[in-house]
């Protein structure tokens, strides 16, 4: 049979569930250029704004001078190069672990650590909203795979007491369209008393969260004991690119001698591995952007507490507004952009059915103007498209 992705495609706009890509004329930022038009964004993961930072684009361009452009080759045959050997170190340090391994993508480290340490009659057990990466990798690896519900620790209990072979435990640190928690401290404990390892992937708490940035493991002030296999992002908060894993050193040899998307891919620029030290550096030193984020995080949920909007259970840079309907939630976001906003509505399958959302994110890179012309215009979008003459 032919392929008939006309059909595919018609069908997906039919369900309010097609997908566009925002060109963006500017760098990353709270004002941008997006299709022609000026916008102030409230979608981006840059939650410190580091990604447009003088200092970190300096580091990349000295890098880039005395490394040059690309990797290479991969890093078992002559692209692993000494700006990244200083960069694993340095988060090895961070994240108070032994060793950190540097993987191009938060995607091929989720990958490459679930794939590298199970195999048939294993068993792996994932939140069923952990990230789409995590949810590949544990079918990709031939273990058992199951989702339990939702950050709930005794629903985790009755998969564990079921498992085969080495298990592993799977989650988000903070749950990218959501903003909660991990309830780490119970997972772990579940986890504990049966022998199985944790893994959690603190894309996007790496920065906002902690004392010193170092994200959910330093929030509940939990350690390798607790979570063996420990992964960050550096596209997010380090408004860089690429990811880590960090954990003991015989995780990071396994890793080494096994995971294949660290085997079989070019290492990333050296350059970008001396611009990731930079941001590394000012997302440890520079306190003041979480806590002008925090102070954002607080006046948003107020704010929007008080239009009626329905927020989630969020402490988090990631502050949706739970729409409920596709359709609407696509509405609101354009009602949003015709008065100069930029918020993506996300839709399923990238959220559960029946719980499409807009997807606020904020960063240190806003002002407080900035974010009180954000809530003056959705209380105003909000009445038009409550009132249904949107
Ligand atoms: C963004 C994200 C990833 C993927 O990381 P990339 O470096 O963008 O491939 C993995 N896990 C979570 C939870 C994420 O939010």
């Amino acid at each position: 049979m032919p392929f008939d992705l006309a059909a595919r495609l018609t069908e997906r706009r039919a369900a309010s569930l097609y997908r566009q890509r925002p060109l963006l004329e500017s760098p990353q930022g709270p004002l941008v250029r997006v299709d022609g038009r000026e916008l102030l964004a409230f979608c981006s993961n840059d939650y410190l704004g580091l990604a447009n930072h003088p200092q970190v684009i300096e580091a990349w361009r000295a890098g880039a001078v005395c490394w040059g452009v690309g990797g290479g080759a991969s890093h078992l045959v002559i692209g692993h190069s000494t700006p990244h050997h200083e960069l694993e170190e340095a988060l090895a340090e961070f994240t108070g672990r032994p060793r950190a391994l540097l993987f191009s993508t938060g995607y091929m480290a989720n990958l490459g650590a679930v794939t590298a340490l199970l195999e048939q009659g294993d068993t792996v057990l994932e939140d069923r909203l952990n990230h789409a990466s995590l949810l590949d990798a544990g079918l990709l690896s031939g273990a058992r795979f199951s989702r339990y519900l939702h950050n709930d620790a005794a629903s985790l209990s009755t998969r564990l007491d079921k498992a085969t072979g080495n298990t592993l435990v799977v989650s988000d640190g903070v749950f990218s369209m959501d903003g909660d928690l991990a309830d780490l401290p119970a997972l772990c404990a579940a986890a504990k008393t049966k022998g199985a390892w944790v893994m959690v992937d603190d894309a996007h708490g790496f920065g906002p969260l902690g004392a010193t940035g170092g994200g959910i493991v330093e929030h509940f002030g939990l350690g390798q004991d607790d979570v063996q296999v420990l992964v960050g992002t550096l596209g997010k908060a380090f408004g860089t690119a690429g990811a880590f894993v960090a954990g003991s050193e015989e995780l990071i040899e396994t890793l080494v001698q096994f995971a294949r998307p660290y085997i079989y891919t070019t290492s990333q620029p050296p350059a970008l591995a001396c611009a990731t030290l930079k941001s590394l550096e000012l997302l440890r030193s520079e306190h003041w952007r979480r806590e002008h984020l925090n102070a954002l995080i607080k006046r948003f949920r107020e704010g929007a507490r008080a239009m009626g909007l329905e927020l989630m259970d969020s402490a988090t840079p990631i502050q949706p507004i739970l729409i409920g309907d596709s359709a609407r939630a696509m509405r609101l976001s354009q009602l949003l952009r015709e008065r100069g906003l930029l918020v993506t509505a996300i839709r399923p399958p990238t959220v559960p059915a029946g719980s499409a959302r807009l997807r606020v994110t904020l960063s240190a890179a806003h002002s407080s103007a900035q974010l009180e012309l954000l809530l003056e215009a959705l209380a105003e979008c909000w009445t038009l498209l409550e009132h249904g003459d949107a």
